[in-house]
C-alpha cells in the first residue's frame, strides 16, 4: 500500500469535492482509500506528503493524432487552406522520435490517458510502449464508392493488428474520419462493428463552414476539392440529420469532435444519441477561426477538451488547452474553471468508458501531482490550479509511477 498526500486533493466527483491536506492510498492498479492525510498515514504507513501541491486524477486528452507530430509546413487561417496543406504533408510520415516527443509533452502536462486517432497504424508501437493509458481509435476513411471494399479490408486489418496489443492500459476503439470522407456503406459497417465491440466511436463533425456548406448545399470548398480529387463525388453523402441518424440506437460511446458549426438543435440531437463533444479550442482558432462556446455546449451535453494534433496546434500541452478555453469562454470564471477540470478528468473518463478520472475507492489509480505555489491558501482551487500549474511533478497510470518530469 502506498499513500500520497497533498495540500489539496481534487476528488473530481460531480460536486467537485476538494480535500485539504488529503491523501489517496492505493495498491496495485487501484485506489483503496481516500481521505485525510494524517488518518491514512496512521492507517497504512508508507506515506509521502507534498506541500503546496495538488493531487488529482491524471488528465485525459480525448482527441489527438500522434501520427501527425510533425508541426512544420501547415497553412492556417482557413480550413480549406489547411486541409490542402495536410495532403502535401501526409506524403512524409513523421518519425518515431517526433511521436515520442509528442507523448513526452502530453505526460509533462499531466495527461495519463490519451485518445489517439490512428489513420495508418504508424503510431501503434510508440503508443503501446508509452506507459500511458491509451484509447486507440482506428480511423476509417473512404470517400470513393469504388474504393470502399479495399478501404474496409485495410481498416479491418489495422483493427485486428491493434487488437493484439489490447491490455489493461491499451483499449481499442473506432473512428470515422468525417461526414465528407466516409461513404454511407462504410459508415453503416463501422457503426455495426462499434456496436459489436461496445467501444468508443469518434468522428470529426461540423468542424468548418466549408463542411457545413457541403452537407447543407453540396457547394463551396468541397465541391472544388472533389472535382479535383474524385469527380464522381458531385454531392455530399449525407445531410446533417441523415448523418446523425446513422448513430441511432448504437451501444458505442460516441464522441463528436469539434462541432464548431453545429446548431443547438444539432447538439441536442447528439445528446439524445448519448454522445459527447470534444472541443479543441486552439485548433479551431487556427483553422476556421471560430471556437465552440464551452458553457453553452456543456449545458446540453458533456463537452470535453482535446488538443488535436501538432498539425493544427502549437503544442499538445493539455494545460495550455484548458487555459485557452478558460480565457476564451464567455462564462463566469470560477464555475467555469471547475467545469473545465471535470471535463479533463471525470467527464472524459465517462465518455471514453474508463474506470478512472475520479479519486474514489476501487477506481484506477491514474493520478497527477502538480506543484502550485500557495495553493493551500486559496478557496478557488480549480481556478488557481488552471492559472498556475505548469507541469506534472509525478504521474501514475494504473498505480505505476511514470517517472518525474
Ligand atoms: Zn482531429
Amino acid at each position: 500500500m502506498e499513500v500520497i498526500g497533498a495540500s489539496k486533493v481534487f476528488v473530481c466527483d460531480d460536486a467537485f469535492c476538494v480535500l485539504d491536506n488529503g491523501a489517496v492510498a492505493f495498491e496495485g492498479a487501484h485506489i483503496c482509500d481516500v481521505g485525510d492525510f494524517a488518518t491514512l498515514q496512521k492507517r497504512y504507513g508508507n506515506a509521502r506528503f507534498h506541500d503546496d501541491c495538488v493531487l488529482l486524477p491524471a488528465l485525459i486528452n480525448p482527441h489527438t493524432h500522434i501520427e501527425f507530430s510533425d508541426s512544420c509546413g501547415f497553412v492556417f487561417g482557413s480550413f480549406g487552406a489547411w486541409l490542402s496543406s495536410v495532403f502535401t504533408q501526409r506524403q512524409k510520415p513523421c518519425s518515431k522520435e517526433q511521436m515520442e516527443s509528442a507523448l513526452a509533452s502530453l505526460r509533462k502536462s499531466g495527461v495519463g490517458c490519451v485518445g489517439a486517432i490512428s489513420s495508418q497504424g504508424h503510431d501503434l508501437d510508440v503508443l503501446a510502449c508509452s506507459n500511458l493509458r491509451v484509447v486507440y481509435f482506428n480511423e476509417l476513411i473512404g470517400s470513393s464508392h469504388e474504393g470502399a471494399e479495399s478501404a474496409w479490408e485495410n481498416f479491418l486489418q489495422r483493427v485486428q493488428t491493434a487488437d493484439e496489443y489490447a491490455s489493461a492500459t491499451f483499449h481499442n476503439a473506432l473512428a470515422a474520419h468525417s461526414p465528407y470522407s466516409v461513404v454511407p456503406k462504410l459508415l453503416t459497417r463501422l457503426v455495426c462493428e462499434a456496436n459489436k465491440r461496445q467501444c468508443a466511436l469518434s468522428v470529426h463533425f461540423l468542424e468548418s463552414l466549408e463542411e457545413r456548406q457541403w452537407l447543407c448545399e453540396d457547394s463551396g470548398f468541397f465541391k472544388d476539392f472533389y472535382a479535383n480529387f474524385n469527380p464522381s463525388n458531385t454531392q455530399s453523402f449525407y445531410r446533417i440529420e441523415s448523418f446523425l441518424e446513422h448513430f441511432a440506437n448504437t451501444k458505442a460511446r460516441l464522441l463528436f469532435v469539434h462541432c464548431t458549426q453545429a446548431s443547438e438543435s444539432e447538439l441536442a440531437h447528439i445528446a439524445r444519441l448519448g454522445g459527447s463533444v470534444v472541443s479543441c479550442p486552439r485548433s479551431n482558432r487556427l483553422l476556421g477561426g471560430k471556437m465552440l462556446g464551452f458553457k453553452k455546449t456543456n449545458a446540453i451535453l458533456p463537452c470535453l477538451i482535446g488538443t488535436d494534433s501538432l498539425a493544427s496546434n502549437n503544442s499538445l500541452n493539455l494545460l495550455e488547452e484548458l487555459r485557452t478555453a478558460l480565457f476564451c469562454a464567455h462564462a463566469p470564471i470560477v464555475p467555469l474553471s471547475v467545469a473545465l477540470v471535470l471535463a479533463a478528468t471525470n467527464n472524459a473518463a465517462r465518455a471514453l468508458g474508463l474506470d478512472c478520472g475520479i479519486l474514489q475507492n476501487g477506481k484506477l489509480a491514474d493520478m497527477a501531482l502538480f506543484h502550485v505555489p500557495q495553493i493551500r491558501h486559496t478557496h478557488q482551487e480549480a481556478l488557481t490550479f488552471l492559472l498556475h500549474a505548469t507541469y506534472a511533478q509525478s504521474l501514475w497510470v494504473g498505480g505505476k509511477e511514470l517517472g518525474g518530469n
